[in-house]
């Protein structure tokens, strides 16, 4: 990049928020995917205007921006691959207001998602959407992929919660969707348009969300099963029987193994298969649920213990959270995917993932949100070995056709950035390609935001 339009970035953002050093850009030229692109500079801004800023000199002077949260993105959304700079928001950190009496919050784009979770809480408030990196994913990231978590299943995902947006679009141009009622058709519904959209279509940098009250009371339960599709069964059967538990999470026995291994979080070693499940709300309904669910569990052929305490709760849901991190120790890669089947297809998909490991020689790991029909086949492996790279491949195409073909989509939460991209077509085929492209050049005409994300 020409040291003119760095000096020109380091006048709208100040010269010490724009990094050039080696060392710098390695750190922001990856996510949590395998896919890695070293951008030209990275810069900082600390304000929606200063957001609209870099974007007006993109246009002009030919450069695309990346915009990056907290890089935990797993579809290389946040990479530069065609270089010019990554913008990041970790500046933009503030919870800029809790509103009690309208039940929402107003946050800035950076601001770490577990954050509010907890300053919300304080205030016997609850906001649901919950992904596994949620001390380190922001809620910008989260609106921009539409990040659900284990409480999706009852309570949905970001998008569900998000009232109003202001975003900076590519041109500079700097708007304001949605509206700060719960409801609002005034126009087209913009809010849906920039949710989920990955960055490619405008930088989000402020975000009003709707929140809950906490549920009263909350219980949790341990199923362990002696294989893998008995689990399946269950889940389908839970989800059949009309009971909505707050989290229906599945672990696999590879998995339960990684996780032991790391930190001894005292599940069964044996079992094949853990659901990690969680009822709330009133005391009485969710206690009754949480009992339905231990019929169901045990007819399935499983055996159920409930958490005694919150330590064991917490101990429970910390073991979930590291399932990626805990399997990352085994191989030198990891190779994480989210093809989701409606729920009654569990059962096939846990055991076409089975027969696709068995055909390649793979070792896959599985765990996910298996109440919403979104697992996470995760494959071990030595990228650097052809032979296994191959196999990689060849497996995790499998892995989406067999899901496409039960009725599923090849991404229910962790968008389709550059490692889904080959594979949209498939599913939302060439006219669908073509209606998203349009959007893109309307709003984006000098393809300046995000470039070669989400389509070829
Ligand atoms: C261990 C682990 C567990 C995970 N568990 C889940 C899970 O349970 N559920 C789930 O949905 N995901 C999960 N993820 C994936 C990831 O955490 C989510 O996609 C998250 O929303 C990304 O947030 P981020 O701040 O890290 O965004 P980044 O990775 O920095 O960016 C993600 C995308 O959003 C864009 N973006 C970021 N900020 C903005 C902004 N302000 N405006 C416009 N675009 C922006 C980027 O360009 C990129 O395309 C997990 C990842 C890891 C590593």
């Amino acid at each position: 990049m020409r040291e003119e339009v760095l000096e020109k970035l380091g006048s709208i953002v100040g010269r010490g928020h724009v990094l050039t050093s080696k060392e710098d850009l390695i750190c922001y030229s990856y996510d949590a995917q395998l896919i890695e692109g070293l951008p030209e500079a990275v810069v900082e801004p600390g304000s929606s205007e200063e957001v609209s800023m870099i974007l007006k000199l993109s246009n002009k002077e030919g450069f695309p921006v990346v915009p990056r949260g907290a890089g935990t993105g797993l579809s290389g959304g946040s990479v530069a691959v065609k270089g010019g700079v990554v913008l990041t928001t970790h500046r933009m950190n503030k919870i800029l207001e809790i509103d009690k009496n309208d039940l929402t919050a107003t946050v800035e784009p950076g601001v770490v998602t577990r954050k509010l979770c907890v300053e919300v809480e304080k205030e016997g408030l609850f906001y649901p959407p919950d992904p596994g990196s949620y001390r380190v994913s922001t809620l910008g990231g989260n609106v921009a992929t539409n990040a659900g978590g284990p409480h999706a299943l009852k309570y949905g995902v970001t998008g569900d919660y998000v009232l109003s947006l202001e975003v900076v679009l590519p041109t500079g141009d700097i708007i304001t969707t949605g509206a700060s009622t719960v409801k609002s058709v005034s126009g087209y519904n913009l809010n849906s348009l920039f949710i989920g959209s990955e960055g490619t279509l405008g930088i989000v940098t402020k975000i009003k969300l709707k929140l809950l009250p906490q549920p009263e009371a909350r219980y949790t339960l341990l199923a362990s099963f002696g294989d893998l599709e008995s689990s399946a069964r269950a889940v389908a059967e839970i989800i059949a029987a009309g009971i909505l538990p707050a989290a229906l999470e599945f672990i696999d026995r590879v998995t339960i193994n990684a996780v032991e291994d790391y930190i001894k979080a005292g599940m069964p070693r044996d079992a094949d298969a853990v659901l990690l499940i969680e009822t709330d709300g009133h005391p009485v309904a969710a206690k009754e649920e949480a009992e339905k669910i231990i019929k169901i569990c045990e007819k399935a052929g499983g055996s159920v213990r409930f958490a005694e305490s919150r330590v064991e709760r917490e101990r429970l849901w910390k073991a979930r959270r590291a399932a990626l991190p805990a399997l990352s120790r085994i191989r030198p890669t990891t190779l994480l995917e989210d093809a989701t089947v409606p729920r009654s297809r569990v059962p096939d998909m846990v055991a076409e993932i089975k027969r696709i490991a068995q055909k390649h020689g793979v070792i896959i790991g599985i765990f996910g949100h298996a109440g919403d029909g979104n697992l996470h086949p995760t494959i071990l492996l030595d990228i650097r070995d052809p032979g296994e790279k191959k196999r990689m491949e060849e497996a995790m195409e499998e892995i989406f056709s067999a899901a496409l073909k039960l009725g599923g989509t090849l991404s229910g939460e962790h968008g389709i950035g550059v490692a889904k991209a080959r594979f949209l077509e498939k599913e939302v085929g060439k006219e669908g390609i073509e209606v998203m492209k349009k959007i893109k050049r309307a709003l984006d005409p000098n393809n300046v935001l995000n470039p070669g994300k989400i389509f070829l």
